[in-house]
């Protein structure tokens, strides 16, 4: 039998899910694109040039950090954080985009586009951009305008363009339709660096490739100083590119439980959430087929979480694949969850974590202390909080509430 790692097939499929779901017109570019990454996986050039800009430009590897007094404080397990939220530009989203410009400038293509939802995969889109000197335009939702404006302002100070998008929802969805419509009529020119393990293939597959270094650092920081594997590895799941990328190296380690954590929102049963495996469907949206959040009719219906990062109707394939056949579990945690774990990591550890993250710290609150003192956790530290101080110092009543 086929282990879980050796997926997709060569059309992208994690079992029944995954695929190349897009117009006839962008098919030549994906075919391009899935031969020139096959070609620069083995090609020591590309794998050099990476290696030596996650190291000295983004910032690798990161820590892999003893949380003392949030292992005392919660009384159960010793509990790891992968610090991702050091790295250059404040999350994990820098891996992918570094490997994904490198892959553009060996295409010889110089305009890069991207979507973008809190506007942190913006961000890192329109850094990479401005070391390798490329044009770049970045879609974004009117909302997660309002939303992430220093992450906004960020994009502009690193010379991208921001676009506004005001169809439907405002938000992510809404964002990668505008950068797809882009694309279809610029492809020849021009990269699309999509920002989590969505979309068509070789997009899954690729940036779960990319974000695989955070997984592979984990496993050999971990067997150094423990000399066993974790029990444990726990992250948030928006398109789930964090989260496959610790979970990706310990899949084949059959002792290691693994949890993704979905954004329940203001709660299940109010419909107000972004959890795709409580109560989503399999269907077909922005080139995949997976789990997603939609009505009998096929109708994408509307998500919400208190994380724009989160906030999104799909979850990538290979999550559903991984998911249907029991190696990892997923759970949710809600919006006020999440916002009190932002607090209690940040006064506990002194780390202010991105609220996506939050998502993750707040389901290792509730399951901590059912562990035993002699097992071993690792949380994905996916990305800092900066960006979200303004809405929990509003949630939190240190602010005045502006809307
Ligand atoms: C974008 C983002 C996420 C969600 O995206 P994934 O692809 O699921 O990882 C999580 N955490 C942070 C800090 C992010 O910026």
């Amino acid at each position: 039998m086929a282990t879980v790692t050796q997926t997709p097939d060569l059309h992208g499929h994690f079992g029944p899910y995954g695929g190349m779901f897009v117009p006839e017109t962008l098919m030549s570019a994906l075919h391009d694109l899935a031969a020139e990454y096959e070609r620069a996986k083995t090609d020591p050039a590309f794998q050099d040039e990476l290696a030596a800009l996650l190291r000295d430009f983004a910032g690798r590897p990161t820590p892999l950090y003893l949380a003392e007094r949030l292992t005392n404080r919660l009384g159960g397990p010793k509990i790891y954080l992968k610090r991702e939220d050091l790295l250059h530009t404040g999350a994990h989203k820098i891996n992918n985009a570094l490997g994904q410009i490198l892959l553009a400038q060996r295409m010889g293509k110089r305009r890069i586009i991207a979507e973008t939802g809190a506007g942190q995969h913006g961000v890192a889109t329109a850094t990479v951009a401005a070391r390798f000197g490329c044009e770049c335009v970045i879609y974004m939702g009117k909302v997660d305008m309002e939303r992430q404006g220093l992450n906004v302002a960020r994009m502009k100070f690193l010379g991208a363009k921001v676009v506004p998008v005001t169809a439907g929802q405002a938000t992510l969805k809404e964002a990668i339709n505008e950068a797809m419509r882009d694309w279809v009529t610029n492809v020849r020119t021009t990269h699309y660096i999509l920002g989590s393990v969505l979309g068509s293939h070789p997009y899954p597959m690729m940036v779960r490739d990319f974000q695989s270094v955070i997984g592979l650092e984990a496993r050999r920081q971990i067997l150094e100083r423990e000399e066993r594997l974790p029990d444990l590895l726990v992250a948030c799941v928006g398109g789930g590119s964090n989260a496959i990328g610790l979970f990706h190296p310990f899949l084949d380690d059959r002792n290691v439980r693994m949890v993704g954590v979905e954004a329940g929102g203001e709660g299940i049963r109010t419909g107000k959430h972004a959890a795709r495996f409580q109560g989503g469907r399999l269907g077909v949206l922005q080139g995949t087929k997976t789990f997603l959040l939609a009505n009998e009719e096929g109708q994408i219906e509307l998500t919400h979480s208190v994380s724009a990062g989160l906030d999104y109707a799909a979850v990538g394939p290979e999550h559903s694949y991984l998911r249907d056949v029991g190696r990892i579990e997923y759970t949710y945690a809600t919006d006020d969850e999440a916002l009190n774990a932002f607090k209690f990591l940040s006064e506990t550890e002194g780390i202010i974590p991105a609220l996506e993250t939050a998502h993750a710290i707040a389901y290792l609150v509730k399951q901590a202390p059912k562990m035993k003192r002699e097992e071993i956790v690792i949380v994905n530290c996916s990305g800092r909080g900066d960006k979200d101080v303004d809405q929990a110092a509003r949630h939190f009543g240190l602010k005045e509430k502006s809307k």
